[in-house]
Parts: C-alpha cells; structure tokens; sequence
C-alpha cells in the first residue's frame, strides 16, 4: 500500500513546522515534498521486499546496489526490533519499514508511519541514517500524540538532544552487534569516537552554542533553518555523547521506557529515573568531556 502521508509526527526526527524567521535564514521543512516522492518512486522507481523492511529507489541507483543494501538492512531493522522491543505505546506497529530514497535534496528524516526518507546523495557518498531514522520510528510514541492532540496550539515535543540522541546511541550499537559502521551524517562512525567528537566540535564558537541545549527542554532553532549544517554536527554528536553517559548509568531501557510517558510528563519524571537532577548529570558529562559553554 502507498504511505499516505496525512500529517507530520511530532515524535520523530527533524520536523518542526514552519513559523515566521526574521532572518536572514530560512525555514526548512525537509517533509513538505514526501507525498510527491512516495508518487514518483511507485510511478517511475523500482521496489525490493526483504523480511523486515521494503526499499524504494529511483533509476540512479543500479538493482545490484539496492539489492545489497536491502541485504544490509534486514538484519539491521530486526536488530533494532531486538533492542528497542516492542511496546503499547510504539505509533509503530511490529513489522517492515518502507525506506524511501529519492533523488531530491532534502534532509532525511522519519515519519512516525512506518516509512523513512533518504536523499540519494547520502546513498551515494555513504553517509545516510539508515539505522538513525529506523530508530526513530521504533521510538515514535502514541503518547507523544495524546499530548499533541490535548495540548495547546504548540504540541509537546520530546527533549530533541533525547530523541536524536538515543537514535544515534541505538543505532551505532545495532550496527556494532551485527559488524556495520553506520557514520551518519555527522558522525561519530563507532560509540566509542562520541566523546571526543563532541569535546571537540564544543570547543568551536559555533559548537559551544549547542551545549545548552544538551540535556536541556528547548531545541536549538538554527538546525531547522539554512543554518542547520554550522551547527548540526555538534548538536548530534554531543546529544550522542550524553545519551551515552546516561544509558551507561541509567541502562537504555530506561531510556527508551521514557517514550511511554507524554512529552511533559517525561520530563518531569527525568530526574527520579536518572537517580539524580538531570543538570547535575549534565555537569558531570561536560567535566568528563572538558567542555563548557561560552559566556
Ligand atoms: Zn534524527
């Protein structure tokens, strides 16, 4: 069946709507085109079925290449299964899911309905989130949706240093259990390389105006606008780094039980499942990394 993409998910990655900026930046809004993508890959692209996902592609890459790649896939998809679990609160129910990649240039991202989209030209130059972006459907949460459907005009959204972060942290220990590397946009390639990418990028001037956002409620605007790749990397790294620090002392399955909680009630119940005030466990990342934020 087509995805009809009816509404856009506010518990997965890279998707905030568009508001007014009054900068010199502009808005972007990677998911606006997916209802044409989904169209012209079943009209003009070729599709492969293996056991846990379905690969869409278009004309530029050859069969041979989609075909390896689907072989790469399944088992990373039913790793990520294996590690996330299945739950009452996933959107997403237990079973394949459908990568879309297209010859656009956009920013890939989920969409919260069994689907992902990939821009060809992370295909090609081996740096796209197949696993990130999985991750993120497995982590999209009905809960996240009650709260949006109750709330206010400006939905709840989960901590984005937690969902970005976790969907990195999920996605590189899959890969390490099955011997893959998947580096992402933004790196690091394995686990072990998170901490000194992000102490690294955070002590640039541009770096340091993400580290508050670590471990913080608020998300940093400048990664949904034409500012996103100044900053974006240290973001993601750091929010990769400290979502390690924090399943290394709390377990991931704490972690990922989070998603069973709405957006506000997660963060208020942050601190008694870490065992300590959440910004206490920020100072003691940040000292382990050497990094501060600029004053
Ligand atoms: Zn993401």
């Amino acid at each position: 069946m087509v995805l009809g993409i009816r509404r856009v998910d506010v518990a997965t990655c890279c998707v905030l709507l568009a508001v007014a900026n009054s900068h010199a930046q502009q808005r972007l809004n990677w998911s606006a085109d997916d209802r044409k993508r989904v169209e012209s890959l079943v009209k003009g692209g070729s599709r492969i079925e293996g056991t846990h996902v379905i690969l869409y592609f278009p004309p530029s890459l050859p069969r041979v290449d989609a075909e390896v790649l689907v072989k790469r896939l399944d088992p990373a998809v039913e790793g990520l299964w294996r590690q996330v679990g299945v739950h009452d609160w996933q959107a997403v129910p237990k079973g394949k899911i459908t990568y879309y990649l297209h010859d656009d240039a956009f920013v890939a991202h989920a969409s919260g309905r069994s689907a992902v989209f990939v821009p060809m030209a992370r295909v090609k130059d081996g740096r796209a989130p197949f696993l990130h972006e999985a991750t993120h459907e497995l982590l999209a949460s009905k809960r996240s949706r009650m709260s949006a459907a109750v709330g206010s005009a400006t939905p709840g959204r989960y901590p984005l240093w937690l969902t970005e972060g976790l969907a990195d942290y999920v996605a590189r220990v899959v890969a390490n259990q099955l011997g893959i590397i998947e580096e992402g946009p933004f790196g690091p390639r394995t686990l072990s390389e998170a901490d000194a990418l992000c102490a690294e990028r955070a002590r640039t001037p541009d770096g340091a105006r993400m580290l508050p956002f670590i471990g913080a409620n608020a998300a940093p605007d400048v990664l949904f606008t034409t500012d996103r790749a100044r900053f974006a990397p240290t973001f993601y790294s750091c929010s990769l780094s400290f979502t390690k620090h924090l399943a290394e002392h709390i377990g991931l399955h704490a972690l990922i039980n989070l998603f069973s909680l709405t957006p506000t009630d997660l963060v208020a119940r942050m601190d008694p499942v870490a065992g300590r005030p959440l910004p206490v466990i920020v100072t003691e990342w940040r000292t382990r990394l050497g990094v501060h934020e600029s004053r």
